[in-house]
């Protein structure tokens, strides 16, 4: 018996799961839904917030997955509450109720912390409509794979050195998988990275480069005619934000004592970029999209570039991420850069208008995967 009803086509491809699980197609599936009762659901989180707000303020039903019990923050942030919760045991749980959010004509709507509690390969097993191109997750959660897209796309990186034994000025030992910095170190020589070293882990070693951090909230639309053209659909730039980590942002406060900096994200403030560097910012945006529809049929949605500018006014990329990021929780109803082409927009809502788009064009399978 054939126990799947999904598979994830992308421009001709079929992307089979890591455990091979065969799944009908999205567009069969999208073709049982009831296009004027479409519900949008997230994991329930800080980032859902956006996401059910935005939704409602598009005319969609909303769902919130809560594992264990409904969070109590929602009754504070009555706006952003969804109209419903599925309450599961686990975040693993959600995969069994696959059939369940189906019925409920259930497009899903990926955060960071989705994917990340979920698991790549869960998420590539779940078979529920899901806002973007999941392929993504295969180029951009591998350092290796991320790096022959970004530079194939022909924007700089942070130099990688790939034997430890070479490291002879400050480098950043990073391990695999989205952590929010969790455990990466700095090292300024051999010695150093086998101090630090986990020796078990996936890991890459970076040049440390120094400027100031800028994280742009990118939303490419493949079905958009108008605004900042690409090959095919359009890009918008809705706001920055540069991340706060502890220790790293404080560390002068110790005095000049020696402690280990440490990366780990604690929050988010918003930034504004100098002038000069905006058309760069979209030119890079263009370059890694257009080099995405080559690779695996393109990144759809909300993107983060997270970059570094020196000194010299050089954006070095030091990563990507592919889906909606916690840093756009700073710009509910716009930000210094929405607001020139959108009255009141979040990356949420910005989501749920895309849905919406693609259901008066009957384009929604172009959208999902
Ligand atoms: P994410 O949650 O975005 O997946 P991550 O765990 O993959 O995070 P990165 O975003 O690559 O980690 O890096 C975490 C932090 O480490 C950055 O925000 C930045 O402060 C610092 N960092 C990363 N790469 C470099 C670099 N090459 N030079 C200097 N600092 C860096």
């Amino acid at each position: 018996m054939n126990t799947c009803s999904f598979y994830i086509v992308e421009r001709n491809t079929v992307l089979s799961s890591p455990r091979g699980i065969c799944i009908d197609p999205i567009p069969e599936a999208i073709a049982s839904y009831d296009l004027d009762e479409i519900t949008l659901a997230t994991l329930c989180s800080h980032t859902s917030l956006q996401i059910f707000h935005g939704a409602r303020e598009e005319g969609f039903k909303t769902l919130g997955l809560a594992v264990g019990q409904i969070p109590k923050y929602y009754d504070a942030y009555p706006r952003a509450k969804p109209d419903d919760f599925l309450v599961v045991g686990s975040h693993l749980d959600v995969l069994k109720h696959a059939g369940e959010l189906r019925d409920q004509n259930v497009i899903l709507i990926p955060h960071g912390s989705l994917v990340e509690y979920l698991g790549a390969d869960n998420f590539l097993d779940l078979s529920v409509p899901t806002f973007g191109n999941r392929r993504v997750l295969q180029w951009e959660s591998d350092r290796t794979k991320s790096r022959r897209w970004l530079e194939g796309a022909g924007v700089h990186m942070p130099k990688e050195i790939r034997d430890p034994r070479d490291i002879q000025s400050p480098v950043i030992v990073k391990y695999h998988g989205a952590k929010g910095g969790r455990g990466f170190f700095i090292a300024k020589d051999y010695a150093d990275f086998v101090k630090g070293i986990e020796p078990s882990a996936q890991y890459t070693i970076q040049e440390f480069v120094l400027g100031t951090r800028f994280y742009f909230h990118y939303f490419y639309s493949p079905i958009a005619k108008t605004g900042y053209r690409l090959r095919k659909g359009a890009l918008e730039m809705l706001g920055i934000d540069r991340r706060l980590e502890a220790n790293v942002d404080e560390i002068y406060r110790a005095g000049g004592a020696a402690v280990e900096p440490t990366f780990v994200v604690t929050g988010n403030v918003p930034v504004v970029l100098r002038e000069k560097l905006l058309e760069e910012v979209f030119d890079m945006g263009r370059r890694v999209v257009e080099k995405s529809i080559d690779l695996f049929g393109g990144m759809i949605g909300p993107f983060c570039l997270e970059t570094m500018v020196t000194d010299t006014l050089q954006f070095k990329v030091f990563e990507v991420s592919a889906r909606l990021v916690a840093g756009t929780n700073l710009y509910p109803t716009g930000s210094p850069y929405a607001d020139y082409v959108y009255d009141t927009m979040s990356c949420g809502r910005r989501i749920a208008l895309e849905i919406r788009n693609a259901l008066r064009s009957n384009q929604l399978t172009d959208v999902l995967s």
